[in-house]
């Protein structure tokens, strides 16, 4: 292997340490929940799942997208990190997470 992709290879090891260095546009994803696979996108600021708690609109989110959120972190722009602000659900305490 030459110098110039060890030095590659070695900038990545570093990158890889830094997710902030990453800002998601978009995201196609299958979801394997506890009972049944959905389809979690994340388009032009919004996120979208195929459940039942999402498409039901009562809280805005489900645990789909909430376990997205937390496993992509900072790699997501900040308006689209709920779990992360004052407004989460989570923090509020509804019933979240029952299905699926
Ligand atoms: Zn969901």
């Amino acid at each position: 292997m030459n110098s110039s992709m060890i030095g590659k290879i070695e900038k990545a090891h570093r990158y890889a340490r830094e997710p902030e260095r990453v800002q998601i546009q978009a995201i196609e994803s299958t979801f394997r929940g506890g009972h049944d696979e959905y389809h979690v996108r994340f388009d032009d600021g919004a996120w979208n799942c195929s459940c039942h708690t999402f498409s039901s609109h009562v809280i805005g989110t489900c645990s789909h997208i909430m376990a997205m959120q937390q496993m992509l972190g900072t790699m997501l722009p900040a308006n689209a990190r709920f779990w992360e602000e004052e407004a989460s659900p989570l923090k509020a305490g509804a019933a979240v997470g029952v299905a699926g």
